[in-house]
């Protein structure tokens, strides 16, 4: 891994996401190296010539965070990196960030697939509200070691959406990405609720400078599964999207679970429904 240190003006992004006022990304890159990384489209504005997942840039700001811009907004770490990656433990920040979060009085979600989130609990604690979510793309970690490589182990994730339940944080799981008859979402569901305030559900959405090589990921590990993804994904059958997300959504009804899929990203694209 490459890693190297940017200087910028600001960390403050103005966000697109319902219900977030800006994000923030304390770096650039990300170690995780998941073969569906959304954020890859980040390197064109590096000058890094290694491949995304090689390299990562620590973010350094010298103007901090103003209270009169953040005071009760609600602001996301992070859209395109993991604030907790495991560079965090060494740079710390992402720990400087929310001390400066907590002066401020924001509201803070963060998302990550790193338990080193539990070392800024006493921080959490101080924000008018927080909430840590996790993604799990499966429960089984053989899945994980060959999609996400990099991120923690299921068993870590889950032991830290713990750790922060115990301390008395609000908690998420996000289901994500759902890779078509591979996340086990229910198995996921088991084994997090104890421990889960809300759940979000998405869909595997291949983005065209990644489907190759998610396709090749297919082809290799889950042969059998290949016509299905081909059907998805080459011939564009929203079909099953549209089966899954009533079956989530009847299974969340049914077991009063808080949480509801919602694929319109997938529906409203130009693809035309085969059925
Ligand atoms: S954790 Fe997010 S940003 Fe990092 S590699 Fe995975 S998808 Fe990309």
């Amino acid at each position: 891994m490459i890693v190297g240190e940017v200087n910028i003006k600001t960390y403050l992004s103005k966000s697109k996401l319902p219900g977030v006022d800006y994000s923030i990304n304390p770096y650039v890159g990300c170690p995780h190296k998941c073969i569906y990384c959304y954020a890859e489209y980040m390197k064109k504005f590096t000058a890094h010539p290694e491949p995304w997942g090689e390299f990562l840039d620590v973010r350094r700001c010298p103007v901090p965070l103003r209270p009169y811009m953040l005071f009760h907004t609600y602001v996301m770490l992070s859209s395109v990196t993991d604030a907790y990656n495991p560079y965090e433990k060494q740079f710390r920040i992402t720990r400087k960030l929310m001390e400066q979060l907590v002066f401020c009085q924001a509201h803070v979600q963060v998302l990550t697939k790193s338990p080193l989130i539990v070392r800024d609990i006493d921080l959490f604690k101080q924000l008018p509200s927080f909430e840590g979510a996790f993604s799990f793309s499966s429960s089984k970690d053989s899945f994980r070691q060959l999609a996400e490589p990099g991120a923690a182990t299921v068993e870590e994730k889950i032991n830290a959406l713990k750790t922060l339940k115990e301390n008395g944080l609000s908690t998420a799981v996000v289901i994500a990405p759902i890779f078509p008859q591979i996340t086990d979402w229910k198995e996921i569901i088991r084994l997090t609720r104890p421990y889960t305030d809300r759940y979000h559900f998405d869909a595997l959405n291949i983005r065209p400078a990644y489907q190759k090589r998610v396709m090749q990921f297919i082809a290799r590990h889950f042969a059998h599964l290949l016509d299905l993804y081909n059907s998805i994904y080459e011939q564009e059958d929203i079909s099953y999207w549209r089966k899954l997300q009533e079956e989530i959504n009847a299974f969340c009804r049914q077991e009063n679970i808080q949480g509801k899929a919602d694929f319109r990203h997938v529906f409203s694209s130009k693809r035309t429904p085969k059925n």
